[in-house]
């Protein structure tokens, strides 16, 4: 991983992370500005050129850092649900990624005032018990080698005992923090939906040989079939997908399952139409209540398809539909 060039705004100059990573790229061209969004925000990127040579951008979050999460999105019956915003953007280049259709660039903008974080996440907790999805805009833990940030937020789940954290990820880290509050949450799909849509993303293999080291460091495992994409052949395509899974982990051991179908805010689909050349996303969709999903019949019959391998080994209770 390297970077060409690094925007630092002027503020964030004085912060350790800052200084942490301009040290990690010495080669990276170091250009001072005034705000992130002077370069994250111009009008007419282009997301596609931008993708192929991300530029980091490293600022100072002033604004919210920690939101609610909307009804619609996964909380494993956890009764507070909240996501930071650590980072904007992902290193890997999904094709279906909605952060494509949010975002008006791909330039990866990175915040580095942790204290901040720290204090906005003890307040929560003056209030109860929170689970805080850290990857939410970005991939944590495929940014962890030059940012830190997963152990930024594993240490901070370890010294807080109502603190729950899912670190979701298309990666494959190598070392675990062990509690049942941490959470490494591996999203998984076929082979070929990986090689065809999910570039720069860990192979399916290497996830699950990291899924494999995980559980044996006695880490709290999630996986995450989510999103199904269709495909023509997909009956096939995840039949073969799941029986490998199965005879690869012991789902008995995870801590629990998600399974969604591929799904998109109304608003994001335009514009990610624009700037991916997936045919995932072309898909004629049906449009429910603003969010743009498969039709039932297939949406149930996909969901089936995951749903009942995993029930001949693992408990109901565990699996999770979204
Ligand atoms: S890994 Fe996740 S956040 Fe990154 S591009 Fe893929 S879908 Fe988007």
């Amino acid at each position: 991983m390297a970077f060409s060039h690094i925007y630092v705004e002027k503020r964030a100059l004085g912060y350790p992370l800052t200084q942490k990573i301009l040290s990690t790229f010495p080669g990276s061209k170091v250009i001072e500005i005034h705000h992130y969004k002077d370069v994250f925000n111009r009008k007419h990127q282009d997301f596609k050129v931008q993708a192929a040579s991300r530029k980091l951008v490293l600022a100072v979050n002033d604004g919210q850092r920690i939101f609610e999460t909307a009804p619609v999105c996964q909380d494993f019956d956890a009764e507070r649900t909240f996501y930071s915003e650590n980072a904007m953007n992902c290193i890997f280049d999904c094709e279906y990624c909605f952060l494509k259709g949010m975002y008006p660039g791909a330039n990866l903008v990175v915040f580095v005032n942790l204290r901040d974080f720290e204090k906005d996440v003890d307040e929560l907790l003056r209030e109860g018990p929170v689970h805080i999805n850290t990857s939410y805009e970005t991939d944590i833990p495929a940014i962890n080698g030059f940012t830190g940030l997963s152990d930024f937020w594993t240490d901070l789940a370890a010294k807080r005992e109502d603190l729950t954290i899912e670190l979701r990820t298309k990666s494959a880290p190598s070392s675990f923090a062990v509690s049942e509050r941490i959470i490494y949450a591996f999203s998984l799909s076929p082979e070929e939906i990986t090689e065809r849509f999910e570039h720069g993303t860990a192979p399916l293999k290497v996830r699950l040989e990291a899924i494999k080291r995980a559980m044996q460091q006695g880490a709290a495992v999630r996986l995450c079939f989510d999103p199904v994409i269709y495909v023509s052949d997909y009956r096939e395509c995840y039949g073969r997908f799941m029986d490998q899974v199965i005879s690869s982990i012991d789902l008995s051991k995870v801590r629990d399952v998600s399974i969604g179908t591929f799904r998109i805010s109304k608003d994001y689909l335009k514009q990610l139409r624009r700037n991916s050349e997936g045919s995932c996303v072309l898909y004629p969709f049906e449009n429910r209540e603003g969010y743009c999903v498969y039709p039932d019949e297939v949406r149930e019959k996909m969901i089936s398809l995951v749903k009942d391998s995993l029930l001949e080994v693992m408990d109901g209770g565990k699996i999770y539909e979204y």
